[in-house]
Parts: structure tokens; C-alpha cells; sequence
């Protein structure tokens, strides 16, 4: 039988299966023979022990698509950045460097501006112009009002997503919506138990249907991108792409070069200058990054 592994805790992992729920499952002998540890996210093999109990044996992990450390999950389909309208307004400069992580690890990214019911006209035409060339699907919804909920929904479809973005933004409010309460008691595992349950903070996944799943990640409020050289930060920026070949320099890094087709894009209004100056920031701190 095979499942999705949803939460490990204490040597214990908890295998989703469509059909019949949440097993509990000891991964006996995985370690030993394929020499990698379990994580959320595997799609796994189970032999069952119990059918009653819903007790099982992980057997096998299946191959791996992708995963990330922090959090540590595997099999990421996409990521869902939840910032607001307003209220507070968006933090350009975190979310650049959320964007910049998640295409340094090649997870593709859906944005969503919440609290879309109390934004004036200004907030979101801003976010639009920075937004809008750089390619990234992008929702302006309210979850007070329901409003673009179910174009979320749709979005998420036959996927795993980890939804992330800082405090107060209405990530709790849209994974409610998008999470019923039914969905919670026949996945097997209530939020609120868990949180009452266990203090230390660790990766879970909930079904919000057959065959997409969500995971809600603590909000951040800095994020430093240091696990890549310099060089490559301008390939995390998609709307550059198209003026690469410009520059006069090969291997241009659109700082001080002269002649450089990104700067007179920047410039001319092709490219934002908020993305710009975020690049330049990110590109010094690469560069004064601490080597060990
Ligand atoms: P989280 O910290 O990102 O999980 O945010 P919450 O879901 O806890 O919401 C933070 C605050 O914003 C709460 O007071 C919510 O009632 C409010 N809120 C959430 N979504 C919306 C929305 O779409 N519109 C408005 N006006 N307020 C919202
Ligand atoms: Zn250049």
C-alpha cells in the first residue's frame, strides 16, 4: 500500500493513505538498507500491522522529486507566498528574497495579496507593476469576504504546496477556508490537538482534498540568502532574462559594468527599480558572505 508521509515525531511517522487514513508507522530497517531518512513529504511503500489500530511499517521511500531544509520537506510541487494588500503593506524586500530562495531551489511560486476587501486602488496597482513582468501567478484575494478563495483552491489542485509569508497577512484565515473543518477529522489530524499537544514547532502536511496537500510554515520576518554564489543571484530575477545577451560584458553582474542592458532597463522602466535595489543588496551581502 502506498501513502504520503504527513508528520514524524519521535521516531513515529504518520503515512496519509487516500483511501483509509493516517497510519502510524515505524520505518524499521528503511535506515539501514536505502540510508536515508524518512521526511514529510515522502510518498511511501507501507506494510500494514494493524488494520484496526491503523499501525503500519514503512518500507520503502519512492524516489525523491525534490526537497527543501527549511522546512524540511519532500516532493514540493509549489510554493504559495501570502503577503497583504495592506495591513501591513507588503514587505517588497522579503518577499524578493523568499522568491529568490524558492527558484534558487527550482520551486515554483504562486503569490497571493490578501485582504484584497480593504485595499486602496494605489496599493495594488504598486504591487502590479512590480509583479506583474516577472512571471509569477498572482492572486489578490480576501479571506474575509471569500473572495478569490477558490481560484486559490484551483491553483493548489493535485499539488503540494508549502504556503508561507509573515505574520498577520491572513495565511491562518485563507488555510482555514481552504481546510474545512470535516476535511480536518477524516485526514485524521486536528491543528488544534496538535498545537496543544506538542510545543516545538515541526513540518506537518494536511489533505485539502485526494491529491493536493498544504504546509503551513511559521511566518518569517528576515531571510538571508546565502547558499549560493553571487553569480548566480541574477538568474533568480526571471524578468532579466530577456536582456541578458544586452550586456557588453560577458558574465555581466549589473552592478558597476558599464554598458549593461539590465541597468537601461532598469532605467527606462522595463525592469522595477524595487526588484533592482533588492538585487543589489542581496548581490553585496553574497558577496561579503562569511566562507567556512
Ligand atoms: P496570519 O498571522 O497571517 O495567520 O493572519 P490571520 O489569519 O491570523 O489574520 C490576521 C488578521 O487579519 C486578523 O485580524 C484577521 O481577521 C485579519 N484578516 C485576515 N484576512 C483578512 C481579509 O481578507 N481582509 C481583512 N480586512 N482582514 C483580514
Ligand atoms: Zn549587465
Amino acid at each position: 500500500m502506498n501513502g504520503k508521509i504527513v508528520k514524524g515525531i519521535a521516531g513515529f511517522y504518520y503515512v496519509h493513505v487516500v483511501e483509509s487514513g493516517v497510519y502510524e508507522c515505524k520505518a524499521k530497517g528503511i535506515f539501514r538498507k536505502d540510508k536515508i531518512k524518512p521526511l514529510v513529504g515522502d510518498n511511501v511503500e507501507l506494510e500494514v500491522l494493524d488494520k484496526e489500530e491503523k499501525l503500519g511499517n514503512i518500507i520503502r521511500i519512492l524516489p525523491r522529486q525534490n526537497e527543501l531544509i527549511r522546512p524540511a520537506v519532500a516532493n514540493i510541487d509549489q510554493a504559495l507566498v501570502v503577503f497583504a494588500v495592506c495591513k501591513p503593506s507588503p514587505h517588497y524586500n522579503l518577499l524578493d528574497r523568499f522568491l529568490v530562495m524558492m527558484e534558487s531551489k527550482g520551486v515554483p511560486v504562486v503569490l497571493c495579496f490578501n485582504k484584497e476587501d480593504i485595499a486602496c486602488e494605489e496599493q495594488i496597482a504598486e504591487i502590479e507593476s512590480i509583479y506583474r513582468d516577472c512571471g509569477y501567478p498572482c492572486v489578490f484575494a480576501s479571506a474575509k469576504e471569500e473572495k478569490n478563495i477558490e481560484e486559490i483552491r484551483k491553483l493548489l489542485q493535485g499539488k503540494t504546496t508549502v504556503i508561507a509569508g509573515p505574520s498577520g497577512v491572513g495565511k491562518s484565515s485563507i488555510i482555514n477556508i481552504l481546510q474545512p473543518e470535516a476535511n480536518m477529522e477524516t485526514g485524521g489530524i486536528s491543528r488544534k490537538i496538535e498545537r496543544g499537544k506538542h510545543t516545538t514547532r515541526h513540518s506537518e502536511l494536511f489533505p485539502i482534498d485526494e491529491e493536493s496537500y498544504i504546509m503551513d510554515t511559521p511566518g518569517f520576518s528576515s531571510l538571508y540568502v546565502n547558499d549560493f554564489e553571487k553569480e548566480e543571484l541574477k538568474y533568480y530575477f526571471p524578468e532579466f532574462e530577456p536582456y541578458e545577451g544586452g550586456c557588453k560584458y560577458n558574465g555581466c553582474d549589473h552592478i558597476h559594468e558599464p554598458g549593461c542592458a539590465i541597468k537601461e532597463a532598469v532605467e527606462s522602466g522595463k525592469i522595477h527599480e524595487v526588484r533592482y535595489e533588492d538585487y543589489k543588496e542581496m548581490y553585496e551581502e553574497l558577496k561579503n558572505k562569511r566562507r567556512y
